[in-house]
C-alpha cells in the first residue's frame, strides 16, 4: 500500500493532541489512521426509530423513546439510593432509574421538560423499566435526529476518564472517514471476485462499517470484511502449499518391502480396524506420488495412531530411509518406545530413544549411529530438534499430538533432510472441519473415525462433591474388583503452591478413604523430579499401585487397559478438550468403564453445560464442534498461541460458509496463477509479501 494519508499518525488528526494520542496507542494500539480506521464499533445504537412507550416489549433489547419528565425522586441511602423518574408520552409511563452519579442527572432533569432517551429495556410487573438511559434534552428549536446509526466503540475506563469514550471516539472516526478520498483507500481484492460475491468495494465499505445509513448497509460492509479476512488466510495457505508441491520432489517409497510385510502378516497384536487400513492406504499412495506429504491424521483418543505410525515407519525403513517420531512428553516418548520395540522385538529393525534427560554418553552412541544409518527409527521428545542430530537419510517425520507444536517446529524437522521427507501429523484433539482449514490448512487430512473392536462405551456422571464417599464407595468395589483409578485435580495456572496444596489435601483424603497396605496410592505432579514421577507412573501402569492421584500431567497419552475409573475433581474447572482427553485415559481394555465429574455443588452456566455435554456424548468429534460454539476458536486447545484464529471479524462458527467460498476461490486463483504475477493480482501480492504480518508465514515456507 503507498505511504498515503492513512499511514500518518494519529496525533495528526483533528482533535488529537499528544495526550490524546498517547493514550490511544497505550490502550488501543492506534498508531496511525489506519489503526483508527480498521477500530471497528463492535455494535449501532438505532436511533433511527423512535418508540411510544406502548410499543416497548420485552423482546426488545435497546430502545428510543422522547417524553416529557413528569416527575423523579430520590429514595433510599448510600448503596441503596436511587433515583426513579417517569417519563410521559402520549401513549404511556415510562420509568428511568439510576443508581449512580445520581447529583449529576438530578441537575440535567427539570420537571415539565422533554427529553430524548435511550436505553435496555426491562420489565417490572408488566411495566417498562431504562435503568441508566442516555439522556437528551430536546430543544423545540433542533429538530430530532432520526437517521442514525450510532456506532459503539470498544474503549477502556482510562480512555473513558480523559474523553475517548465511545461517542468522542465517533466524533474522531467522523472527521477521518470525511476526510479520506477513494483513492486513499485502493482495492486489492482481484475484480472477478469482487464481481463473483457482489463484495462492496474497500472504500465504501470503511465508510459504511462505521457510518451505515441502514443495517443493511452495515451487514454489508461487514461481510466484505469478513470475506477480505477468510479469503487472505486461505490465500496464504494456498501459495504456501502450491509452492510446497511445485518446489520440492518428494520421496518416493518405491515399494511394501520385508519389513512391513512380516510385521503386517505375523506380529499385528490385533486385526486393523477398517479405518486404519483405510489411513495406511491413504499414506502409501501420498509416498508413491513423488511430491512431499503432509498428512493431518485425527483419531479420537484410543483410536489406534501409534499402530499406523507405526507400520509407515516400516514402509520407510523397507526403502532405506530413517524416520523418527515425536511425542510431546518425555513419558509419552518412552511409552512409544517401549512399545515399538516390544512389536518389533523379532525384527531386524533398530530403534532408539531420544529425550533430553538421556545421558551425554548414551546420547552420543545414539547420534552417531544415528548419522551413520545404523538406527532405523528414533523416538524422542523435542530433542529431537536440535541441530546436533542429524540423520543418515531422513525418509519421514512423524509428530504425535500436534496441538502441542508450533508450524515452524514442524519445518525445523524437515529440513533435517536434503529432500523434505515425508510429514504425519497425528492429534488426538479432533478439530472440527472449519478450524481444521484455517489451521492446517496447508495439510491433508485422514480421519480414524472408528474405534478398535470390544471397547465399551464409557459411562460418563456427573457428582457433587456432597456425594464424594458414595463415590470413594465405589472406586473401592471397582478396585477390589481388581480394577484401578485415576484421581485428577485441576491445575491452576496462577498458582503453583496453591496446585500442589489443594492436590496434596486431595491425596490425604483419598489415603483416608483407602488405608495401606490393603491400597496402594501413587501420586504425580509437577513438582516432582521426572525420575520420581516417572517409577510412580510405572508402578500404576503395573499395577503395583491402584490408584493414581495426580494434576493433568498424565493429560497425554499414558496406556493402562486395567484402570477403569477416571474421577475428574473441581470438574468445572476444565475445559472439555481437557475433559475429554482426561477421559479418554479409560475405557481402553475390555472391562466397563466410568468418569466421575465432580463438581461443587453450585456452578456456574457455563460448566453446567460442559458437564451436560460430557455426560451425554463420547465423540471427540461432537465436544469439539461443542467446545469451539461455547468458547469461540481462539480458545480452543493449541490454536491459542498460533495466533491464525485471531480474527477480528470473521468467526469460524458462524461464517462456515463463506470460509469455503473464500477456500474456493483462493484456490482456484492459486491453480491459475501460482505466483500471483497476473497484473490483477498485483494489489494483493503486494499487500501480502509487504506487510509485516503477525502470524509469520516466513516461518512456515
Ligand atoms: P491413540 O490413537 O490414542 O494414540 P493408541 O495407538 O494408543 O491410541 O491405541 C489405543 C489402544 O488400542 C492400544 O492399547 C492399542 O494397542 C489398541 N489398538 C489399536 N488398534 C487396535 C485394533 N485395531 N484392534 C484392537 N486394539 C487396538
Ligand atoms: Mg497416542
Amino acid at each position: 500500500m503507498p505511504a498515503g494519508v492513512l499511514s500518518n499518525p494519529i496525533e495528526y488528526l483533528k482533535g488529537v493532541g499528544p495526550q490524546k494520542a498517547d493514550l490511544l496507542k497505550k490502550e488501543l494500539g492506534i498508531f496511525t489512521f489506519e489503526d483508527l480506521l480498521n477500530h471497528f464499533p463492535y455494535r449501532h445504537i438505532d436511533k433511527t426509530k423512535i418508540h411510544t412507550v406502548r410499543e416497548l416489549h420485552p423482546e426488545m433489547d435497546f430502545a428510543q423513546v422522547a417524553g416529557t419528565l413528569q416527575d423523579y425522586e430520590i429514595t433510599g441511602t448510600k448503596s441503596g439510593k436511587r433515583l426513579v423518574a417517569t417519563l410521559r408520552d402520549n401513549s404511556d409511563l415510562l420509568e428511568l432509574v439510576w443508581f449512580q452519579g445520581i447529583p449529576w442527572i438530578q441537575k440535567l432533569l427539570q420537571r415539565g421538560q422533554k427529553y430524548l432517551v435511550f436505553g435496555r429495556i426491562s420489565f417490572f410487573g408488566g411495566k417498562p423499566q431504562m435503568a441508566h438511559p442516555e439522556i437528551e434534552i430536546i430543544r423545540a428549536e433542533e429538530p430530532l435526529r432520526k437517521d442514525f446509526l450510532e456506532p459503539v466503540y470498544s474503549t477502556t475506563e482510562k480512555l473513558k476518564s480523559k474523553q475517548l469514550g465511545s461517542r468522542q471516539i465517533m466524533k474522531l472516526m467522523r472527521s477521518l472517514t470525511d476526510l479520506l478520498k477513494p483513492s486513499d483507500i485502493p482495492e486489492f481484492m482481484p475484480p472477478s471476485v469482487i464481481k463473483t460475491y457482489q463484495l462492496t468495494d474497500r472504500y465504501s465499505a470503511y465508510r459504511k462499517i462505521h457510518f451505515p445509513s441502514s443495517l443493511a448497509e452495515y451487514e454489508e460492509a461487514l461481510r466484505r470484511f469478513k470475506f477480505e479476512e477468510l479469503f487472505l488466510t486461505q490465500l496464504k495457505l494456498a501459495l504456501i502449499r502450491s509452492s510446497r508441491l511445485r518446489l520440492h520432489n518428494g520421496i518416493i517409497f518405491q515399494r511394501v518391502g520385508e519389513l512391513f510385510h512380516s510385521f503386517y502378516h505375523h506380529h499385528l497384536p490385533f486385526t486393523l480396524t477398517e479405518a486404519q487400513k483405510k489411513v495406511i492406504k491413504e499414506i502409501r499412495s501420498d509416498t508413491m506420488k513423488g511430491i512431499q506429504m503432509n498428512r493431518l491424521l485425527q483419531g479420537d483418543v484410543g483410536s489406534g495412531k501409534t499402530i499406523v505410525a507405526l507400520l509407515v515407519m516400516l514402509l520407510a525403513a523397507d526403502n532405506g530411509y530413517q524416520s523418527c517420531l515425536m511425542a510431546p512428553t518425555e513419558i509419552l516418548a518412552q511409552q512409544h518406545f517401549a512399545n515399538i520395540t516390544r512389536m518389533l522385538s523379532s525384527l531386524p529393525v533398530n530403534v532408539g530413544l531420544l529425550t533430553g534427560s538421556a545421558k551425554l554418553s548414551e546420547r552420543k552412541k545414539l547420534l552417531d549411529e544415528l548419522e551413520r544409518g545404523e538406527l532405523h527409527m528414533l523416538i524422542g521428545t523435542h530433542a529431537l530438534i536440535e541441530d546436533a542430530v542429524k540423520f543418515h537419510k531422513l525418509g519421514l517425520v512423524i509428530i504425535d499430538e500436534q496441538h502441542r507444536f508450533g508450524v515452524a517446529q514442524r519445518a525445523r524437522l524437515w529440513k533435517k533432510s536434503e529432500q523434505p521427507p515425508h510429514v504425519l501429523v497425528m492429534t488426538a484433539t479432533p478439530i472440527p472441519r472449519t478450524l481444521a482449514m484455517t489451521v492446517y490448512g496447508d495439510l491433508d487430512c485422514s480421519i480414524l473415525d472408528e474405534l478398535p473392536p470390544g471397547r465399551q462405551k464409557i459411562t460418563t456422571v456427573h457428582r457433587p462433591d456432597t456425594h464424594r464417599s458414595q463415590v470413594m464407595n465405589f472406586i473401592r468395589q471397582e478396585i477390589d474388583n481388581g480394577r484401578q483409578a485415576y484421581i485428577i485435580f485441576p491445575l491452576i495456572e496462577e498458582s503453583e503452591t496453591l496446585d500442589y496444596e489443594n492436590l496434596m489435601k486431595g491425596y490425604e483424603n483419598v489415603k483416608a478413604y483407602f488405608p495401606e497396605p490393603r491400597y496402594r496410592i501413587s501420586v504425580v505432579h509437577g513438582r516432582q523430579p521426572a525420575e520420581q514421577r516417572e517409577v510412580n507412573m510405572k508402578r500404576f501402569a503395573a499395577g503395583d499401585t491402584q490408584i493414581m492421584v495426580s494434576t493433568t500431567v498424565i493429560e497425554v497419552g499414558v496406556d493402562v487397559p486395567n484402570a477403569t475409573i477416571m474421577v475428574i475433581e473441581s470438574a468445572e474447572k476444565f475445559g472439555l478438550s481437557q475433559l475429554h482427553q482426561l477421559r479418554g485415559r479409560v475405557g481402553r481394555g475390555n472391562e466397563k468403564s466410568y468418569c466421575i465429574l465432580m463438581t461443587a455443588p453450585e456452578i456456574g452456566k457455563e460448566a453446567r453445560e460442559r458437564i451436560k455435554i460430557m455426560t451425554s456424548t463420547n465423540s471427540g468429534f461432537e465436544i469439539a464442534e461443542k467446545d469451539l460454539e461455547l468458547r469461540g476458536p481462539g480458545e480452543i486447545e493449541g490454536t491459542k498461541q498460533s495466533g491464525i484464529l485471531n480474527f477480528k471479524v470473521a468467526n469460524l462458527v458462524k461464517d462456515k460458509d463463506w470460509l469455503e467460498r473464500a477456500k474456493d476461490t483462493a484456490v482456484v486463483l492459486v491453480e491459475k496463477d501460482p505466483e500471483l504475477n497476473f497484473p490483477e493480482h498485483q494489489a494483493l501480492k503486494h499487500l501480502l509479501f509487504s506487510k509485516k504480518d503477525k502470524i509469520g508465514w516466513s516461518k512456515i515456507s
